[in-house]
């Protein structure tokens, strides 16, 4: 089944239930200096749960573009994490609560294939609850008839969801599916890839207090109402559907892949450092297109920062599997013919999405070109005068004088076995942070005064993103 085809087949599910379709929310999240990109679908409705705002319907349902910069390094490395997926949600604002829930999902993943849901293998699937949830283990068995060996407790880390911060927050239940032996261990649930994560089903009905982080914070009290937000991982449900895997090798992703193959002359699936990759080059570059795509440009701060980041990242794995030629104008054309079937609107705006991304990289490998030859030579010296460590000043040099990025002077210096003085090198940009502060009031240029930008922004109709500060999902 199409990745398309299980994304609309969510959404006839939910309408079919009462539920008001909604767009996805563009990528990049409201003026927040704590939320750079939405990470989760229940992003947009934050303050229909908190009660700020009065939802315009009782239930909802979305396919959201999400982007968590935080799995950066797992991807390509495990089978699920990409810095771009889509998560498909339905929500309940004081509707239905845990029942209605667990009914819903189970019956989308169960139903047969010839009539419109997904025709998982019930056998397979396992349900997480939070430790102390009776009532969603007794529901899990009336409900979907789990017996009690396919049922897990799990505590605070997997199976209670908070923003980490104040904010909404309670016990949540997911929904499982064993990969086989192959990927892990029996009954081991942490790996993650044997017992694969779909789907997270929140029950959003507490309030919690500052506290001290993810884990540790006290309930202040009831929500409003008794809530349900869940997000399930389009890419992983394909993945299963397409019997393939990982999330890397769906019809959305793969094609970018095998022209990532035919490039490099390299084959996948022969050495795992290769098979990385290749994956890391498919997932960032459809990245890219979706954040261009979203308004994001290239940048040295905030948003355009972490877009550049992923740019650069798949730069520099196709140079490391010996392809030294502009790989995007090959790359991108590929990734948005996966996407053009679910978001038409990235084909009909390829041209000025491709501008940004080729000019990027041909400004990346004309910085690599200059930058590698003078941190190669850093790297000898510092070698041969036995040292274990490149120094602060170097990689400071290399950042300011030739724009080279310090976390490609940690992974380079890493792949020749020498650390960075990373110590050194924040000092001295936090030195010369200060010296260009000094200057800039000595010049006494145009004083900006943030608040009013703000003011308009919110007055601009931004004001539902007001009321809260961070929503870090990592704690789902
Ligand atoms: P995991 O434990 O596998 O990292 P999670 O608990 O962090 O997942 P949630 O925050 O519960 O994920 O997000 C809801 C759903 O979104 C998950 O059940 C999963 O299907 C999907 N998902 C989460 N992170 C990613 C990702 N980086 N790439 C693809 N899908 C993801
Ligand atoms: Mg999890
Ligand atoms: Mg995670
Ligand atoms: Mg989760």
């Amino acid at each position: 089944m199409k990745t398309a085809e299980i994304r609309r087949r969510f959404l006839a599910h939910f309408a079919d239930n009462d539920h008001t379709v909604v767009p996805s929310a563009p990528l990049p999240a409201i003026e927040d200096p704590n939320l750079l990109f939405i990470n989760a679908g229940m992003v947009q409705f934050v303050p229909y749960f908190l009660g700020q705002r009065t939802p315009p319907w009782p239930r909802a349902t979305s396919v959201q573009k999400c982007l968590r910069t935080p799995d950066i390094d797992e991807v390509g490395k495990t089978t699920r994490h990409g810095t771009f997926f889509q998560m498909n949600g339905n929500f309940s604002f004081g509707d239905y609560f845990k029942e209605g829930a667990i009914r819903l999902a189970w019956e989308l993943v169960t139903k047969p294939q010839s009539e419109g849901g997904y025709g998982l293998d019930e056998s397979m699937l396992y349900a997480s609850v939070f430790h102390t949830d009776d009532e969603a283990i007794a529901l899990w068995k009336k409900v979907a008839g789990l017996s009690d060996d396919r049922i897990v407790r799990l505590g605070m880390k997997e199976n209670f969801w908070s923003m980490g911060i104040p904010g909404p927050c309670g016990p949540c239940s997911e929904i499982l599916i064993d990969r086989g032996p192959e990927f892990g261990a029996d009954r081991d649930w942490d790996a993650g890839d044997r017992y694969l994560e779909l789907w997270n089903l929140v029950f959003m009905q507490y309030e919690r207090g500052p506290g001290t982080g993810k884990e540790d914070f006290e309930i202040l009290g009831d929500l409003p109402a008794k809530n349900i937000d869940t997000g399930m991982g389009l890419e992983r449900v394909a993945f299963v559907l397409q019997d393939v895997n990982n999330m890397y090798e769906i019809d959305e992703v793969k094609p970018i892949l095998d022209r990532a193959v035919e490039l490099t002359g390299r084959r996948y699936g022969v050495a795992e450092p290769d098979d990385v990759r290749l994956r890391v080059i498919a997932d960032h570059v459809r990245s890219g297109l979706m954040l261009i795509g979203d308004g994001v440009t290239p940048s040295n701060e905030g948003r355009g920062y972490v877009l550049r980041r992923i740019l650069r990242r798949a730069v520099r794995a196709v140079r490391l599997l010996g392809f030294e030629e502009p790989a995007f104008p090959h790359l991108f054309p590929v990734a948005r013919d996966g996407m053009a079937a679910s978001y038409p609107e990235i084909a009909e705006d390829f041209g000025r999405i491709s501008q940004y991304a080729y000019g990027e990289e041909e400004a990346f490998l004309a910085t690599l070109r200059s930058g590698t030859t003078i941190l190669d030579t850093a790297i000898a010296q510092t070698k041969a005068s036995g040292g274990a460590s490149l120094g602060g000043d170097k990689a400071f040099q290399l950042h300011d004088t030739y724009g080279f990025p310090i976390d490609l002077t940690l992974e380079i210096a890493a792949e020749q076995g020498l650390a960075v003085d990373e110590e050194g090198f924040r000092r001295l940009m936090a030195e010369q942070r200060s010296r260009a502060k000094a200057d800039a009031q000595a010049r006494k240029s145009g004083h900006i005064d943030r608040s009013v930008f703000r003011a308009v922004l919110e007055d601009g109709g931004n004001v539902e993103f007001t009321g809260y500060q961070e929503l870090a999902r990592e704690s789902r």
